[in-house]
Formats: C-alpha cells, structure tokens, sequence
C-alpha cells in the first residue's frame, strides 16, 4: 500500500509496504534472500533489484512499512541501532563539526561519538537537553545535530521535542530523536518539529527479542540522499531474515505498547511509597516533573521504569539479582520482563564519565506478561533487601 497518510496508527504498520505476492498471491511476503538479481539485458533490471546491499526487497517492505509508522517519507533499516547512529552522522557531519548529545544518552551512542568518531573529527559537548539555558550554553558555532532521548535511558527524563526543536534550528543545527523507547506508537517526533528519528528496532519496533536491527527516519529529500548513500557505499544493511522479523514485530507493536504502558502503570504505582523504594522513574506518574509534558506529548507513558532504592548499590543488585520472571539481561523493548542494573550492564560504558548511572538504580523492561504475577516477583525480590 502506498498511500497510507489517511491510516491510522495500527493500520499502517500492518499494511505499509505489506502487499500480497504477485505471483503466488501469499499474504505474508516472502523472505528474499538472493544476493544479486537477473538482468534481462546488460543494466535492465527486471524490477529495479540489482544487488543485495543496494536494495532488497525484504529491506523496502521494512522500510515502508517504517516510514510509514514514524510519519516520514524515507526510512533506512540497519544490522543495529549504532550502525543505523553511525550511518547517519557520517551522512551529515564531517570533521570539526559539533554535536549537542543529551547528558544520559544511551552508552552506546556516547562510546560510537566520543570513541569512534571522536578521533575522526567530529566533537560533541553534553547537556541536559531538558534544560534550554544548558542546551545553549552547549551548543558551537560548529553544532550541526542535537541529540535527544526522550524519555531518556535510564533516568527517564522527558524533553520537549517541539521546543529544541526550534532551539536546534535557530542554531543552525538539525534535531534528531532517538526515539527508541517511546516507539513509534506513543511518539513522533517529526509531527514535533524534529528532523530525524533513530531507533535501535531491536527494542520495541522488533519486540520479541529475537533480532538485532536499526533505523533512520526523515522527511527530508536532501537528507535521505545523504543516508541512502552511506547506507549503499558501507553496507551496515539489514539482512533479509532480519528484515523480515522486525517487520512481523512492528505488526503488532500497537497493542504491545498498550499493554507494556498498563502493565508498567500498575507496577510504578505499587512501588511507589514501598519500604527501601527511595524514587520510582515513570513518566506516567504524576509526581514525575515530565508527566505533564508526557501526556502531551506521548500517547501512553511506555513500558520502562528506573526505580532507585534507599539502600544503594546493595539494595539494588539484590534486587536485580532476585527475581525469577524479570530476567536479568540487557536490552528492553521486548513481551517478556527484563530486569537490568545499568552502571555495570548497559551504562557500563559511561562508568566515571558524566553520563555514569546513579549505583543504586534498577531499570525494569516491563514486559506484556499479567501483571499481578509481575508484582508478586517484584514484591518477593524487595523483601529480600
Ligand atoms: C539499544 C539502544 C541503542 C543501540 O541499538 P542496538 O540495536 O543495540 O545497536 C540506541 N539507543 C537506545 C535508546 C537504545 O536503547
């Protein structure tokens, strides 16, 4: 389906880009896994396929279907997250340009920009994007890109999209959202002003915990050019099977997020006030000082929860430690509940620099399961500290 802009939300992930085979009729298109395509003649491509890392069809049914969902006109799908983050700034910043990074980005996208592409040229400065005065006083004459997450990870701090937006542009730099946690489904920030979203796919988007991925989303002629080349001449590509899975993922991430969002109120509200509980992070609590914001901004407040405890860093790995269906791992965004302690698992990379993680925090990937027996794990791991 190509014209999706009538569509509602869950809709559109269902059918954008999602056309029946044209040859066998099969509902489900099909997994593409050729490397390299026919030519009938020298250079004439049968259906515009050439080589894999180029195009795939596989890959464009995702990226439709991607576009589409994030309110953009071009998507890119990415092997992960960070490729998708390192395609991009290669895309658009050259050496000696700046970037304005959110002072609790992600690790990761702080190790690719201060470690990485630090030593080719590109500088950063960090600052709490939610504060507009910090955000200036950040930003050079050199600043090309803000860089926000909002709710971050894994304070859970909520910036206004709309308004840094406008920061970004009279400082002649572009924003770009990472808008992983919220999704799609609660958030798009090009509606806001922004003018690139990321996503690491394998969170939410892909949603079961089963497949790596990326993406970058942008409305932008000019700007998907650049992305497109970069993807093309580098290649950090989607695999087909990848695509395909995060694809089948996004299908249903409306009625996931709706009970990743119920599931997580529940579970904020019974921590809230809990013996050795000393703050509980959830956007969607109306003590959180982004909960107003949130509820503009967002369509539900999402399936994440930091909760730091009054005992430290012992209370804290006890709990991360104890409980039995929230899995101690990394990552999030999937239907199963992860439980994770981020200065030394996701945040491990941000130890002793200015985006370390307080010690005595947990962050919980409220996941799709009841959630009474959520609870009751929660409350049998909280009497052991
Ligand atoms: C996981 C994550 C990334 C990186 O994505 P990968 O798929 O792991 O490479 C980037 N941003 C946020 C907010 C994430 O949670």
């Amino acid at each position: 389906m190509s014209d999706v802009s009538s569509l509602g939300f869950n809709t559109r992930a269902i059918h954008a880009g999602q056309e029946p085979d044209p040859v066998t009729g099969a509902v489900v298109g099909g997994i593409i896994q050729s490397s390299t395509f026919a030519q009938d003649g020298i250079g004439q491509l049968r259906s515009g396929y050439e080589y894999g890392r180029g195009t795939n069809p596989t890959r464009d049914s995702l990226q439709a279907q991607l576009a589409a969902v994030e309110h953009g006109k071009h998507a890119f799908s990415f092997s992960s997250g960070l490729a998708a983050e390192d395609a991009l700034i290669r895309a658009i910043l050259r050496p000696g340009d700046h970037i304005v990074l959110g002072n609790d980005a992600y690790g990761g996208s702080y190790r690719l920009i201060n470690r990485v592409l630090g030593p080719w040229g590109v500088t950063h400065s960090t600052a709490d994007m939610a504060s507009p005065e910090q955000v200036a006083a950040a930003a050079t004459e050199s600043s090309k890109l803000f860089w926000v997450e909002t709710p971050s990870n894994p304070m859970m701090k909520i910036t206004d999209i709309a308004a840094l937006a406008e920061l970004a542009h009279s400082h002649g730099a572009l924003l770009l959202v990472d808008n992983t946690f919220a999704s799609p489904y609660l958030q798009n920030p090009l509606d806001l002003g922004a003018d690139i979203v990321v996503h690491s796919t394998t969170k939410y988007i892909g949603g079961h915990s089963d497949v790596i991925g990326g993406a970058v989303v942008v409305r932008d002629d000019e700007l998907a050019e650049k992305i497109g080349f970069v993807q093309f001449a580098v290649g950090a590509v989607s695999g087909p099977m990848d695509a395909f899975l995060t694809t089948r993922g996004l299908k249903t991430l409306g009625v996931r997020m709706d009970r990743h969002s119920s599931n997580a109120t529940q579970i904020a509200q019974w921590l809230q006030g809990r013996p050795g509980v000393e703050q509980v992070l959830y956007p969607g609590l109306p003590e959180h000082p982004g909960h107003e914001l949130a509820k503009r901004q967002m369509k539900a407040f999402g399936g994440m929860i930091s909760v730091q405890f009054a005992g430290g860093a012992a209370a804290a790995r006890t709990v991360a430690e104890s409980t039995k269906l929230f899995t101690l791992a990394e990552s999030l965004g999937g239907i199963e509940s992860l439980m994770n302690y981020p200065s030394e698992m996701t945040h491990a990379s941000v130890k002793g620099t200015e985006l370390a993680v307080p010690e005595n925090l947990v962050r919980l990937s409220v996941g799709i399961e009841d959630a009474s027996d959520l609870i009751d794990d929660l409350d049998a791991a909280l009497k052991k500290i």
